[in-house]
């Protein structure tokens, strides 16, 4: 795509979602927070609608995983045996001129370098100082950097620390899966897991990015989706095409168009992992990372045996052997889901003159199932259509809305991917039947008042 029509998608995205109540900038009375976002009253039904797809295709369709949901602080412990204290960090570098702060690595990938945070800081440098003149400010459009230097992402808090100067601090999580590594025992002996199975779970995850953009891309705080799969070290690499290929499927289930998905190896991987891959969705500035799913070998639980001094074994009955299991996990950010879903679901149409702008999400994760509305704010046509909803409202997450013309209240559905509208109009007091508009097609069917349940049950199933 042009660097403008990316511009311009991206920013009719992000309006749609502020106008109609998707996402909103964090602290935006006070003029922001970066990397930060709320999400509205529909990115709150979307986004649980999102989790809730991906918790019935990770754990309650799997009689092999069960779920988690540990805690943000641990033990600082954790994050030194994980290897992030150390470890998990970006290059960064900064403007010798306005003091803003790029992220090196993706700096060089945008003018077509291979690079990635993982490189070392003299090999990044390297590239750097080669490609300097192709590397402008985004600020302020010079060309003076200072040199690249590993950033640490973790975000350090005081829990639990009373010292002035807050040298013990406690980390907000920077990723998820390593509450389900150290809870990986206490799984195995509560619910009798045998190998192989997979440990999900859902939550917050923090990270200072450097230079958090692109909307909810690249936040610094994020919720994650992770499912990490426990396997005996001969199994892993069989199971790990096996998750892929469910992965693939279960996005594809999400309703997202295939031709926007593809597969990306990692170049360079960690000198423990057997294999990476990355689902990239194409977002309006090009194809970029959705998913992770990686074959991590037995590094994690070796690390928390050496971490805690405590052998992180599982013990096969039925061969009377003890090892340390390899793991294989899917890694999914919640706004990076909310943010393609968006994308893919982004249409404009000419219809009569005009653009009419409709999110032709799928059905099972539309916010709103069903809107119902009044033809007029009359009390003889309010009445019934209140009764309409509360007759359907325990069945279908609907809306009353009696607001605005008709016209524009269709245009709010449509633009919040509402499948069906109903309308109650004055002929509905005659002939007991409404009015129900599909968002796709714009076609209208008079429907009995009486039959419209289980039509949308049939509809919507
Ligand atoms: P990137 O290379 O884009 O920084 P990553 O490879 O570091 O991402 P992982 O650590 O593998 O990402 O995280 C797993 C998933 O969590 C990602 O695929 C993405 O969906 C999500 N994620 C990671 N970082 C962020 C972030 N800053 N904002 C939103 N989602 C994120």
């Amino acid at each position: 795509m042009e660097k403008e029509t990316e511009q311009n998608k991206m920013d009719k995205i992000i309006s749609l979602a502020k106008r109609r109540g998707f996402v909103y900038p964090s602290s935006e009375i006070y003029g922001g927070f970066a990397g930060v976002y709320d999400f509205g009253p529909m990115g709150v039904e979307l986004e649980n609608n999102i989790k809730s797809h991906w918790w019935k295709w990770m754990v309650q369709r799997r009689s092999d995983i069960v779920g988690l949901d540990s805690s943000i602080f641990m033990t600082p412990r954790i994050w030194e045996a994980s290897g992030h204290t150390t470890g998990f960090s970006d290059p960064m570098a900064e403007c010798k001129e306005c003091n803003t702060r790029i992220r090196v690595d993706k700096a060089l990938e945008e003018i077509g370098i291979t690079a990635d945070e993982k490189m070392s800081e003299e090999d990044i440098n390297k590239l750097f100082e080669d490609n300097k003149d192709k590397i402008k400010c985004p600020k302020c459009g010079k060309q003076n950097f200072s040199k690249a230097k590993k950033f640490n992402l973790l975000v350090k808090s005081n829990l639990g620390d009373f010292t002035e100067n807050n040298n013990a601090p406690a980390y907000l999580r920077g990723e998820t899966c390593q509450g389900i590594y150290v809870n990986f025992l206490n799984v195995v002996d509560s619910m009798h897991m045998k190998l192989p199975f997979g440990i999900a779970q859902i939550g917050k995850a923090f990270r200072n990015e450097i230079s958090p953009r692109q909307f909810l891309f690249r936040a610094r705080e994020f919720e994650q989706m992770e499912m990490q799969y426990f396997t005996r070290p001969e199994d892993e690499m069989v199971e790990y095409k096996k998750l892929k290929e469910y992965r693939w499927k279960a996005i594809l289930d999400l309703g997202i168009k295939e031709e926007n998905l593809r597969w990306k190896q990692h170049e360079n991987l960690v000198f423990y992992a057997k294999d990476a891959w990355d689902i990239e969705y194409r977002y309006p500035w090009g194809f970029d990372e959705w998913e992770g799913i990686h074959a991590r070998g037995n590094y994690d639980l070796t690390q928390h045996s050496k971490g805690c001094g405590k052998e992180q074994n599982y013990y096969d009955q039925e061969k009377n052997e003890k090892f340390i299991p390899h793991i294989i996990e899917s890694s999914v950010g919640v706004g990076r889901s909310v943010f393609a879903v968006l994308c893919d679901a982004y249409t404009e149409e000419e219809v009569g003159g005009e653009t009419r702008v409709v999110l032709k999400l799928d059905k099972k994760i539309a916010p709103i199932k069903v809107a119902i509305l009044p033809l007029s704010k009359k009390e003889e046509l309010t009445k019934p259509t209140m009764e309409l909803f509360n007759s359907l409202k325990n069945s279908f997450v609907c809306q009353y809305d009696e607001t605005q013309s008709i016209g524009k209240r269709y245009r709010r559905q449509d633009e919040i991917g509402t499948p069906y509208c109903i309308t109650f109009d004055f002929d509905s007091l005659n002939d007991a039947s409404v009015t129900v508009r599909d968002r796709d097609t714009m076609k209208q069917e008079r429907i009995k008042i009486s039959e419209v349940e289980n039509y949308l049950k049939e509809k919507l199933k």
